[in-house]
């Protein structure tokens, strides 16, 4: 008996797949050449599977924000804000994103999922209770986990589900709701009727808490998210959001129109006891805020982006999994056959994602492709011509699998 026994059901996993192609969890790139394009070996990669959803990452100012911010402040913190101080830019960060929110309380974080495991274990104590959608993301779940708050699901997306628990729960001796859901959700591109998750929430004496993750910066006129997009961001108890999507950046946020939120910093522990977002990584993000404020345009060409894709696809035939978002999703019938097609695209030069369970809902194997406002028409004509060229493919593909599988 070994410690390593209980991984042998997913080793067997991992085999089928490498024998099928590439390992989809450790994919290397030699070069990322700009927003969409890579570089392995000596092929030239399409990108379209980064979140990378307003192309920042290649932008003039946040590059040179982050050069700068290095040459000023150095490479690193070198520690926690509560332990060994804030610098100005990670205040500046806060002020702006509340600002942008139109909320009085932001606080930064090291990382997207730190983010949520110190918003939500430092919002909940012991006599809350936390009703979280069934799809939600990993950090959401692992945020309940450092709660003694219990926890309850709610059917996907469904606020009447949120409701009947809500009435089922009855008063909370002592304590509060704290209803977890998410803006634009990352695995199929749908989207939460927020308006309709305020009103149960409310209605119960609740508060609402939303990951924007996937759409901050891309949705509503001025890039706050789903919330604004719907009109209802002012009545958000708590914003969460990451900088490394359409910030461009790495790191998190929550913001919240409670003033006394900031209390928390002095409890999360994810946030006390690990070291702050580095300068580089602050300051890209604090230039992206102000791109991601005017951008307009950029969310206006990612909107159409996706509507050209979503159409192509669908033509072609693909069951997808949602209204046109900038993520899109392509159900396939297997982990095999999705793995294979997956390993074909990137051999013909585009990268999409392979998602599998347990990071799938409905234990779906999908092919994910993640549009940027850096993609031109025709770099959506070409992903919708390689999807048109797998689909001729399918029987082929197939038998080559079936060989690598019995060799
Ligand atoms: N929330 C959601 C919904 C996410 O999808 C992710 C990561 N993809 C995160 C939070 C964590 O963000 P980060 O990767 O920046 O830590």
């Amino acid at each position: 008996m070994s410690l390593f026994d209980k991984y042998a059901p997913l080793q067997k996993r991992i085999d089928v797949m490498n024998k099928i192609g590439r390992d989809a969890l450790g994919v290397q790139f030699d070069d990322i050449i700009d927003a969409t394009r890579g570089r392995i070996g000596n092929r030239e990669i399409l990108l379209a599977g980064t979140n990378n959803y307003l192309g920042l990452t290649f932008d003039a100012d946040c590059m040179a924000a982050a050069k700068q911010a290095v040459d000023d402040h150095g490479t690193g913190t070198t520690g926690s804000r509560v332990a060994n101080g804030s610098y100005r830019e990670h205040v500046d960060l806060e002020v702006a994103l509340a600002d942008h929110l139109g909320m009085p309380s932001c606080i930064v974080f090291t990382t997207g999922y730190q983010t949520n495991l110190a918003a939500i274990s430092g919002l909940a104590g012991d006599k809350d209770v936390i009703f979280m959608d069934a799809d939600a993301h990993a950090c959401i779940i692992d945020g309940t986990r450092l709660t003694n708050a219990s926890t309850i699901r709610f059917r996907h997306n469904s606020p009447e589900d949120l409701d009947k628990r809500l009435r089922r729960q009855g008063k909370i001796e002592g304590g509060h709701a704290l209803v977890v859901i998410e803006g634009m959700y990352s695995m199929f591109g749908d989207i939460a009727p927020i308006d309709e998750f305020i009103d149960v929430t409310h209605r119960h004496g609740g508060y609402l808490y939303i990951d924007e993750a996937h759409s901050y910066g891309v949705f509503g006129p001025t890039g706050c998210g789903i919330a604004e997009e719907q009109g209802v961001l002012d009545k958000v108890d708590f914003i969460s959001g990451t900088f490394s999507k359409s910030l461009a950046s790495v790191g998190g946020f929550c913001a919240s129109r409670h003033r006394e939120f900031d209390v928390t910093r002095k409890v999360m522990r994810p946030y006390m006891f690990t070291a702050s977002a580095t300068p580089a990584n602050i300051c890209a993000a604090r230039v992206a805020v102000d791109k991601i404020k005017a951008g307009g345009h950029l969310r206006d060409n990612l909107k159409a982006r996706a509507q050209q894709l979503h159409k192509g696809l669908s033509d072609l035939g693909y069951d997808l999994c949602a209204e046109p978002s900038p993520v899109i999703a392509a159900r396939r019938p297997n982990e095999a056959i999705c793995a294979m097609e997956w390993n074909w695209l990137l051999d013909n030069g585009l990268y999409v994602n392979l998602a599998v369970p347990p990071g799938t809902p409905q234990s779906s194997s999908l092919l994910r492709i993640s549009l940027s406002a850096a993609h031109s028409e025709a770099d959506v004509n070409e992903i919708i011509a390689k999807f048109a060229e797998l689909k001729g493919l399918e029987g082929q593909l197939m038998e080559d699998m079936m060989g690598k599988l019995a060799g």
